[in-house]
């Protein structure tokens, strides 16, 4: 199946079993904005809690906080959002579409390469066994002049996004002969900056009122809490600091689904570094939130570095977590070396003195900051793109059938067990009571009695629910029950006081965490 195919499912698939729904959507909906249903919060949660704990659990040096979405709006002066928080945008003057100049071409490169990898598909599919891959790529024709006009197309693009040179942006799309999607047309606007804040008013009155902005990013609130932390915590140079919470940046090309959203949540942890020393933590961080990626066991190959050319006027370093989503590798994660830029700016606008005094070195400086800033959001889109699978499996009257399964990883998963009486009657919905009753204490499970086995199992599989069990007749006698996983489909027979052990196995977070260890 087409990979757009699987994704459209996939958003109907969240819809459907209470995953997300779209914000507001008796009023006809509001654009790129998502609330979460009965399953997606607590997946959601399981998703925060494994991020939190993997900073503040496994490192000693890293704290949390919780700061307000509102803040002083000199702060956006200061750390340069006010001034530079700008996408450039164009227009199609027939479809009246608005769409992000960067964007259009990075789909253009996006083709060249998918361009590319046709064409080593088609020859290996050829050559078969005897396929040389690597020559392939050095030296067929087709490919090198395809790679040609990428690189060319590459430095072009980095040179314009660093000049931020609006006129040769739009030049790029008029020569690459990009068409509007909707109106086929290459009738472009010229290419404008467009801010992404948001803004309100504070204050009662309106002459009292100030203009304040929603934040667009959690960063800021920790280093304006930089020095409380530090002093009130003794916290010793490298440290950190995480926080997640609400982020709103009014984008101007919303699509796929909660991928690119208006608000939306960052985890992002902040860590102070002494100046010499960020690219080191960096090349530390980098990695070790890879292994964060990693292990949840969705594939190794399906994600991969990408490194930013084009870098950010307060970064030394940056680069991004990429996940294979079904349109394409996409940014999930940034890790950025932000240098001293947005404490010494807090300080020159702030008017207070923000430095660090190394009782090793006897010395004081304005700490270096590495940043790891990752969606949640996009993390929950990434985990159910991972986890939706369509398989064909037995059926009762021993065909075939399909069944739509979503593999998260069982520690995530919003539901850890389910319960289901074989029957209604015979004593078999209390008992089944019971063992709801006494296990509810230790994980999320659900009860179910209505309709048969198989549909329930389904249904079930369906939330990504690791483990099902039932209660039959044999369990009146013997106190035991079937425990099903999900993903093997295998049953085996166990008694009752043995299923809080086997469950709670497979679905704590510390074997996830101890694989970051
Ligand atoms: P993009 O290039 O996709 O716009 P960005 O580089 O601006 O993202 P950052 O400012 O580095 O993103 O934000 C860090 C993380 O926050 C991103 O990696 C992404 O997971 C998440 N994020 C950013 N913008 C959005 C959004 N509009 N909707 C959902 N998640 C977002």
């Amino acid at each position: 199946m087409a990979q757009e195919d699987i994704f459209k499912k996939l958003v109907a698939h969240c819809k459907e079993y209470g995953f997300v729904f779209q914000s507001s959507e008796i009023y006809d909906g509001l654009s790129a904005v998502y609330d979460y249903g009965q399953y997606g919060v607590e997946l959601k949660n399981n998703i925060k809690k494994y991020w939190w704990d993997s900073m503040t659990l496994l490192h000693d040096n890293v704290v949390g906080i919780d700061s307000a979405i509102f803040m002083h709006p000199e702060i956006w002066k200061a750390s340069g959002h006010v001034d530079a928080f700008n996408d450039p945008l164009i227009d199609n003057r027939d479809s009246k579409k608005r769409y992000r100049a960067d964007v259009l071409i990075e789909e253009q490169l996006a083709k060249y390469e998918d361009k590319i990898n046709k064409e080593v598909e088609k020859a290996a599919k050829r050559f078969g066994e005897t396929f040389n891959e690597q020559q392939f790529r050095d030296t067929n024709q087709r490919v090198l002049e395809t790679r040609r006009k990428w690189t060319a197309l590459h430095e072009r693009f980095a040179q314009a996004m660093n000049d931020m040179n609006l006129d040769e942006l739009r030049q790029i799309i008029l020569d690459e002969e990009i068409v509007c999607p909707i109106s086929g047309t290459r009738n472009w606007t010229e290419v404008r900056q467009f801010n992404l804040m948001f803004s309100t008013e504070i204050g009662s009155t309106a002459e009292g009122a100030s203009k304040i902005y929603l934040r667009p990013e959690t960063a800021q609130g920790i280093f304006v809490n930089y020095l409380n932390v530090q002093k009130t915590g003794r916290m010793k140079i490298p440290f950190g600091i995480a926080q997640i919470g609400k982020a709103f940046r009014n984008e101007i090309v919303a699509r796929q689904f909660i991928f690119r959203m208006r608000e939306f949540e960052q985890m992002e942890m902040q860590f102070f570094v002494k100046p010499g020393t960020e690219l080191q933590w960096f090349e530390k961080w980098r990695d070790a939130r890879m292994k964060w990626h990693r292990a949840l066991g969705f594939g190794d190959d399906n994600y991969r570095f990408h490194v930013h050319e084009k870098l950010a006027h307060y970064a030394n370093a940056a680069v991004d977590v990429e996940y294979r989503f079904p349109f394409g590798f996409k940014e999930v994660e940034g890790i950025h070396s932000r240098t001293d830029f947005d404490l010494s700016q807090h300080q020159k606008h702030s008017g207070k003195k923000i430095t660090y005094f190394d009782t090793e070195t006897n010395e004081s400086y304005v700490p270096y900051v590495v940043e790891t800033s990752i969606g949640v959001d996009r993390m929950f889109l990434q985990v159910m793109a991972a986890a939706y699978c369509e398989e064909d499996v037995p059926s009762a009257d021993g065909k075939s059938e399909q069944r739509v399964v979503l593999k998260i990883p069982p520690v995530l998963a919003p539901v850890k067990l389910a319960v289901l009486p074989l029957v209604k009657k015979d004593g078999l919905p209390e008992k089944a009571r019971e063992i709801v009753d006494s296990l509810k204490f230790d994980f999320p499970c659900r009860y179910d009695e209505k309709d048969s086995v198989g549909k329930r199992y389904r249904r079930q599989d369906a939330i990504g629910t690791p483990f099902c069990l039932t209660v039959d007749h044999q369990t009146l006698d013997d106190n035991t029950v079937t425990v099903r996983n999900r993903d093997t489909m295998e049953q085996i027979r166990v008694p009752i006081a043995e299923v809080r052990g086997i469950i709670a196995a497979k679905t704590n977070f510390r074997e996830l965490l101890e694989k970051l260890a």
